[in-house]
């Protein structure tokens, strides 16, 4: 395991095209399902009887080829694309920044139209890239060594601006058409700023969106949505949205989670496992992730790690150890490598993979945990500047 220095050199600022501001009172396609798309045609006058058919054409330039002007829609009769390009805008967020880490990893400050800003993160890996998504600004969960709950909500994200973080991304890598092989952003994982749970009907109609085979076409197989435990809401995004299950265990005892993962005191661990065990669609080949960040002194003994064992047992699983990412006044330190290594070490020979998370994208505060800070930051400082000034 390697961890980058904490003084790791700054990584460059990207140069970031601007963007036109969305005028006001313009419909955004982006984030609307096919459902959407035919009501809306229809509002601009488009028979009833061939509304279907062209949103699905619509639907294939703006999720399939990433057309981000109706002048490319080549396919729709001209007059059409005039009064789409009068009354709509396809719809991106604006990038306010974007930065690349020394090991590759990308972080785009995304500018919503209420002047509210989230970041999303892809991570670059041999054999996949995975794009971290946000699903809230900021969030309530308060855990304890979250950099990211240390600020207050601010709001759901929209459908639009969940979606929007794909398109980006995609923008970005170049990834128009959406590439029937190997891709740069294969993987997603609903582990950016906030609790999806909290967020389910903006998360679940961006997912179907993404998932949709004729657009954006991210398998539910390749996206992962990371939860600190909301127990009533997981049944149904098994159901209803069909992705790969990540919780947010960290720790194997109610009186040490209810500290770092205070939603425990709503759903003690003995509900959490009992939903885990009714998880739809959880076997041996998709198994649920038990996340375990590792803080020095607090969870990571080998007692701990066997009480893990024995947690899990019965359930389709493997364990993500996630080394504690530290942040400025953050109450906790990254345990040893020795501990993390004996920790692994217990649950592999239990029967359970258990890889240690690398930690990617530290040097531009992009790694778990430390998402939002950095605007935050930057908007304070801006302010002790201006009053300085
Ligand atoms: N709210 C969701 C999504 C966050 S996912 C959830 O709790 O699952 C991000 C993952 O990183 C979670 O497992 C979270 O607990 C973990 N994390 C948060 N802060 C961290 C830090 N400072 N170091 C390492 N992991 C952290």
């Amino acid at each position: 395991m390697t961890i980058a220095p904490a003084s790791a050199p700054l990584a460059p600022e990207v140069a970031v095209a601007d963007r036109t501001p969305p005028s006001a009172g313009r419909h955004v396609l982006v984030g609307l399902d096919r459902r959407e798309l035919a009501d809306l045609l229809v509002e601009l006058g488009e028979p009833a009887a061939r509304a279907r058919m062209r949103a699905g054409q619509l639907w294939h330039w703006i999720y399939h080829r990433g057309a981000s002007s109706f002048d490319a829609m080549t396919s729709l009769a001209k007059d059409l694309r005039a009064r789409l390009a009068e009354t709509c805008e396809v719809g991106r967020p604006d990038v306010s920044r974007a930065l690349e880490s020394f090991d590759g990893t990308r972080k785009w400050l995304l500018k919503l139209p209420d002047g509210e800003e989230v970041e999303s993160v892809h991570i670059p890996e041999e054999d996949r890239g995975t794009l971290c998504v946000s699903s809230q600004v900021g969030c309530t969960l308060t855990c304890r060594f979250c950099h990211t709950g240390t600020q207050k909500l601010v709001r759901n994200l929209t459908a639009p601006e969940i979606v929007g973080q794909v398109m980006v991304a995609r923008d970005t890598l170049g990834e128009w058409p959406s590439p029937v092989g190997d891709r740069l952003l294969s993987n997603i994982v609903m582990m950016g700023m906030g609790e999806p749970l909290y967020n389910f009907d903006n998360v679940a109609k961006a997912l179907k969106i993404v998932m949709d085979g004729e657009g954006i076409a991210i398998s539910k197989r390749r996206i992962t949505l990371s939860t600190a435990g909301v127990v009533p809401m997981m049944q149904r995004c098994g159901e209803e949205i069909g992705v790969n299950l990540a919780v947010s265990l960290h720790a194997v005892r109610d009186d040490i989670r209810d500290v770092i993962v205070p939603l425990n005191k709503k759903y003690p661990l003995k509900d959490l496992i009992a939903a885990c065990k009714a998880y739809p669609g959880a076997t041996n080949a998709r198994r649920i992730t038990f996340e375990y960040v590792m803080l020095k002194g607090v969870n990571d003994s080998p007692a701990d790690a066997r009480a893990l064992v024995k947690l899990i047992r019965g359930i389709p699983a493997k364990v993500n150890l996630i080394p504690f990412n530290a942040w400025p006044g953050a109450p906790y330190e990254c345990s040893s490598d020795e501990a993390i290594r004996a920790f692994s070490d217990i649950v592999f020979n239990a029967g359970y993979s258990s890889p240690v998370r690398q930690p990617r994208g530290r040097d531009i505060m992009a790694a778990c945990g430390q998402l939002k800070s950095d605007s935050v930051r930057k908007r304070k400082s801006e302010r002790q500047a201006a009053l300085s000034a």
